[in-house]
């Protein structure tokens, strides 16, 4: 028996976890024998207050000073337009233009483009403390964590729910890209959730670690340096089933191309690369409570691409909703 069983040991089920453990009796099942393998593990580590739907970009906000000392480091980001489209959407951002030679002044191999402006809002974020934080606190508050426990048996009963044997009143579904599979698996409504594959390669290049994160306004590429080399995306959505996702040789080589195409680096090699699954939902929000006739069957699923930088927030709210303290949220319910 136990008052709140979650399912995942990413960034979402560790800190909603913990959350809850301050008021309730917790679990958390994870299908691997370490936690944060899939796409926690797999993040570009950014923090963008200025990016994602609107209540991401205000679960980002709020999220801020909740990350705790050591976590964020300032890293300002270059959104670089190309083309009309570009200045259209830069000119909505809440940014500061640049001159193309101011640019290029923070990024020596920048070519200059054709409209640019510096975000000083965004940071880097240390994913695997946030992480390890979450999981020092379930701890200390006496929540249990169990690996290598996939979920397999989830069946509902009386008013609560029978989990791989336990018994539990509620159920918190924070199991990623597998989110809506286990939701079929309890015989609940799924929230169509769509996994898209997304690339990161580290190029060899020589970079300066001062230079900013660059990334085209309209989402086509990203590349920043890190650990002495630059890290590159194509910003790649590729549907895909929930999986332990590969990258492919062809995005790896998008990116280079996109990369070569704005800078002078002529990037040629990479050193590794990775891909994971950003899961949306169609309005990109993320989803957090129950159908209303399936109490007690929690989602809360959907972070897309911003899943580390709203986490605390989002977290807070979460289980001030699973809890019932304050009203499940239209936005974010699920639909
Ligand atoms: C390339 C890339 C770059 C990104 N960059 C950023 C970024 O810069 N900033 C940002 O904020 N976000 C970023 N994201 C998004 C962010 O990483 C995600 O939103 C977040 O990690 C999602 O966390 P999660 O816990 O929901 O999923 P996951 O980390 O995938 O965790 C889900 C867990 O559920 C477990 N599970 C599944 N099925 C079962 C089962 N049956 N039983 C038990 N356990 C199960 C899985 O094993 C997994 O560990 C990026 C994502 C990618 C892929």
């Amino acid at each position: 028996m136990v008052d709140v069983l979650v399912i995942g040991g990413g960034i979402a089920g560790v800190s909603i976890a913990c959350e809850l453990a301050a008021d309730a009796q917790v679990i958390l099942l994870e299908a691997e024998p370490e936690l944060a393998r899939h796409t926690t593990g797999r993040s570009a580590a950014i923090y963008a207050p200025t990016y994602g739907p609107p209540t991401v970009r205000q679960l980002t906000r709020e999220s801020e000073p909740l990350f705790g000392d050591g976590v964020l480091t300032p890293h300002p980001t270059l959104w670089l337009a190309l083309d009309d489209d570009g200045v259209d959407h830069l000119r909505e951002l809440p940014v500061e233009p640049l001159t193309p030679r101011e640019a290029v002044e923070l990024c020596p191999p920048l070519r200059p483009p054709l409209a640019v402006a510096i975000d000083t809002s965004c940071m880097d974020i240390d994913v695997m403390a946030l992480h390890a934080r979450y999981v020092r606190g379930l701890h200390e508050r006496g929540g249990t964590i169990h690996r290598n426990a996939r979920v397999t048996e989830l069946r509902r009963d009386g008013g609560g729910w029978v989990v791989n044997g336990i018994r539990t009143d509620v159920v918190v579904n924070a199991a990623g890209a597998w989110a809506d599979e286990l939701a079929a698996l309890a015989g609940v409504p799924t929230i169509g959730l769509r996994p898209m594959r997304r690339t990161i390669a580290l190029a060899r290049a020589t970079v300066d670690p001062a230079w900013p994160l660059v990334s085209d306004v309209v989402d086509t590429f990203y590349f920043r340096p890190e650990s002495g080399h630059l890290l590159i995306s194509p910003a790649d959505e590729t549907p895909s089933e929930p999986c332990d996702a590969k990258p492919d040789e062809v995005d790896v080589a998008i990116a280079l191309d996109r990369v070569n195409a704005v800078t002078t680096l002529n990037l040629r090699s990479v050193h590794t690369a990775w891909a994971g699954l950003r899961s949306f939902v169609a309005d990109r929000e993320p989803v957090v409570g129950a159908w209303p006739d399936h109490p007690g069957f929690v989602f809360y699923a959907g972070q897309g691409g911003y899943g580390i930088q709203m986490a605390p927030a989002l977290a807070r709210t979460g289980a001030d909703i699973i809890l019932g303290r304050v009203p499940p949220s239209p936005i974010m319910s699920p639909r």
